[in-house]
């Protein structure tokens, strides 16, 4: 198994990319912490890891809260005896808007999706120093990389310093032999929180800028993330995997 004896905490866990990570990673003989807001959901993916033969456990987190991160990682530890495995995956959508220049989204989305990262990064490495290393995981996007017509720019820049806090992460504490990577999905199935972007003809509209011509699907994410999170990466730090069909290729 690709992850044997590792301990990972997945942010966001609950649904999406996160809850197909937390199941692949359950599958590869990772212990997982599913850190979530969203307590019924995530107690569910939580009882099918365990019914399947894996170990996992649902713990409560708000990423925009410090002491909340520093409680689920000393909980973690202080179940299953160390932290391998960082996966920042937890976010909001910057779709869901009807002005594009609407101030209050703009606090939103940073908080979560890049004061949510930092938080849990910080959370993280304190931990990963003490137990000789460990690898961290970002969940970015296109959005990152390229602007959008139809998606608030806070969403764009919140993926953007997670892109660059990620390198920041790899450089300073390389040292500690913690490694730190982004992934940026493309058209994925509709976030939770996405307005536009989850309209069927504006979906479309978006496909025909994606040269293998689909959507992506969740599990082709874990995919990335497991290999990223794994010993097979570990001389992978600073790196960021698209995992977009192509579409920033174009
Ligand atoms: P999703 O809406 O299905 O899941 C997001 C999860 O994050 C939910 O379980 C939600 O409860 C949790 N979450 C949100 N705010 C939180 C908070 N403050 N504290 C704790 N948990 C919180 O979305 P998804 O599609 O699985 O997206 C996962 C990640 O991938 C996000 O960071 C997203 O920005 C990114 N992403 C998504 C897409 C896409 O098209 N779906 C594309 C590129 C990148």
């Amino acid at each position: 198994m690709r992850l044997a004896n590792k301990v990972a905490i997945i942010s966001g866990a609950a649904s999406g990319m996160g809850a197909a990570t937390a199941r692949r990673f359950g599958k590869e003989g990772a212990k997982v912490v599913i850190a979530d807001q969203l307590e019924g959901e995530g107690k569910i993916v939580a009882g099918e890891i365990n019914n399947a033969g894996g170990t996992a456990v649902f713990m409560p987190l708000n990423v925009t809260d410090e002491a909340g991160w520093n409680k689920v990682v000393a909980d973690t530890v202080a179940q299953f005896g160390r932290l391998d495995i960082l996966v920042n995956n937890a976010g909001i959508s910057g779709s869901a808007v009807n002005d594009l220049l609407e101030s209050g989204i703009w606090e939103r989305v940073m908080a979560v999706n890049s004061t949510g990262v930092f938080l849990g990064t910080a959370a993280a490495v304190r931990q990963m120093q003490k137990n000789g290393g460990g690898s961290i995981v970002n969940l970015s996007s296109i959005s990152g990389v390229v602007g959008q017509t139809m998606v608030h720019m806070a969403y764009n820049a919140s993926k953007g310093a997670v892109r660059t806090m990620t390198k920041s992460t790899a450089v300073q504490f390389g040292k500690d032999n913690i490694r730190c990577n982004s992934v940026h999905p493309g058209l994925m199935p509709p976030m939770r929180t996405s307005g536009a972007t989850a309209d069927p003809t504006v979906r479309a509209k978006m496909l025909r800028a994606v040269p293998l011509g689909r959507a992506g699907d969740v599990d082709e994410v874990a995919n990335a993330i497991l290999f990223l999170a794994s010993d097979e990466a570990s001389y992978v730090t600073g790196a960021e995997l698209y995992v977009d069909g192509g579409y920033l290729a174009m």
